[in-house]
Formats: structure tokens, sequence, C-alpha cells
């Protein structure tokens, strides 16, 4: 269906939307897959690095890898599709944006109210005490073989503040997710296929509370059927069409 009739027939005067985002969103922002680099990491898994046991067992190789890339991550930047949800939130549309994302590159498009579910790459926290700091600068992250280490608790092992395999999601960040999804009356959903839980649970539960739920995917995913309109292709294309049109509707109903 196109853009504009989707548009149309959302019937929602006063949208109070949730962004559920998933690595969809940051395919245009240049970020190559990190085995490019030397090649070097093309022997192990994510499974196998970001867990609490391989930390436990070699930090520094675990943090050789987060600062590998973050070295590639440095070099991306927010697409459109990023700028359109921060323009959806300065319209006053939106209540907040879900994502999946490590990569931060929403705070970098401006969006205020986010969630990161699953934890943000750029920051590390300490494991002994509640310091936490951002680590996504080049003398950090160029300097090979060293670890951080806590400027509050000395010796205390610096880790990426994100959620690894095996550990469970922050319970107060999933609290407001929740609140979010049971308040709004539109999910638009990007860039994800909807089977990593709990996140892939979230519109199927706002739409039980009256939400319509619109899809931006390159192509049908498992969440399709639940989806009241599904708008497959590049998403840095749709959405900023999309969030164009809405805001265009908003503004004709207001002054007429
Ligand atoms: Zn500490």
């Amino acid at each position: 269906m196109k853009i504009l009739e989707i548009v149309e027939k959302i019937a929602v005067e006063e949208p109070r939307i949730v962004s559920i985002v998933g690595a969809g969103i940051s395919k245009a922002s240049g970020m190559p897959t990190f085995r490019g680099e030397d090649g070097m990491w093309n022997n192990y898994s994510a499974m196998e690095l970001a867990t609490p046991q391989a930390f436990a067992k070699d930090p520094q190789l675990v943090w050789n890898w987060y600062k590998a890339r973050m070295r590639i991550l440095l070099k991306a930047k927010p697409n459109d599709a990023h700028f359109a949800l921060t323009k959806l939130e300065k319209a006053g549309l939106s209540l907040g944006i879900i994502t999946q994302n490590v990569d931060g590159l929403h705070e970098l498009a401006g969006s205020k109210k986010i969630i990161e579910i699953h934890g943000r790459i750029r920051y590390a926290r300490c494991t002994s005490c509640k310091h936490v700091q951002r680590w996504d600068k080049d003398e950090i992250v160029n300097e090979r073989d060293s670890l951080l280490y806590c400027p509050n608790c000395e010796k205390s092992l610096l880790r990426p503040d994100v959620v690894w395999f095996g550990e469970p999601l922050d319970p107060s960040k999933s609290e407001i997710a929740l609140d979010w999804l049971s308040h709004c009356n539109l999910v638009l959903v990007i860039g994800t296929s909807g089977v990593v839980y709990p996140v892939a649970s979230f519109p199927s539960f706002a739409k039980e509370n009256g939400a319509k739920i619109i899809e931006f995917n390159i192509e049908s995913t498992p969440l399709t059927p639940i989806c009241d309109f599904s708008v497959f292709g590049k998403c840095e294309e749709n959405l900023p069409l999309f969030v164009e049109e809405l805001i265009r509707k908003i503004e004709k109903s207001k002054s007429g």
C-alpha cells in the first residue's frame, strides 16, 4: 500500500507513537560488518565474545573486539530514517523509541526519548560500582591491548554497557517500554525481523491495547501478519516520507 493511503487511513487524530527499531535502520549508515577489520575476528562469533563467561576468561580479547567494532562505528552516521524519528519527536507525536540497536545513532540524530533495550556500546560501566562513562573516543579506541579501569574504585574493570548473551534485560527499561506501549495508539516497527524476544512481543502487546501497527521493513517478517499496514523497502526512504505526510495531515486537520 502506498504511504499516502496509509496516512489517510490511520484514524488517529492525535498520534501517540512508539517506534520499535532493529538493525535494519542502521544498514544505510555506512556500517560495514566488523568482520572487515584485519580479518582477525573472522574466527570468532558474537555468541563467543559477547558473554559474561568470555569476559571473565579473557577481558582483553573481549575489549579488543569491542574496540575493533567501535573503530568502525565511529565512522557511521545517522541516516534519514533516524532523522525522521527525531522529527516525529520534535513534532510532539512520539512517546519514544525502543531500540534493539546498541550503536547510539538515535542519540546522534538528536532523539531524546530512547530506550536502548540491549544497552549502549559507546558507554562502559564498572564491574564493581555504579560508575558509567563514554569510551567512544579515538584515544581509547585506538589504544590496542589495554583494558579500561574504573576511576572510582581502583583496579575494577570496566565492561561495555551492553546486554550480553545470557544476561537479563534491565527491568527498569522494560518497565518504561511497556508503559509507553500501553499508552500509545500507533506503533512503528522499523527494520526488525521480530524474532528476538521480548521485543518481538511488544507490537502485539500494543495491539491488544488498541494501537495500530505499521511496519517498515525490507521484506515481510514474522510480524507482518499482525501489522495493520506494511511498507516494504528501504526504511531510510519510506520512513521520512511517512513522517512528512503524517505531520502534514495533522497540521491540516488542526488548521481546518
Ligand atoms: Zn567502580
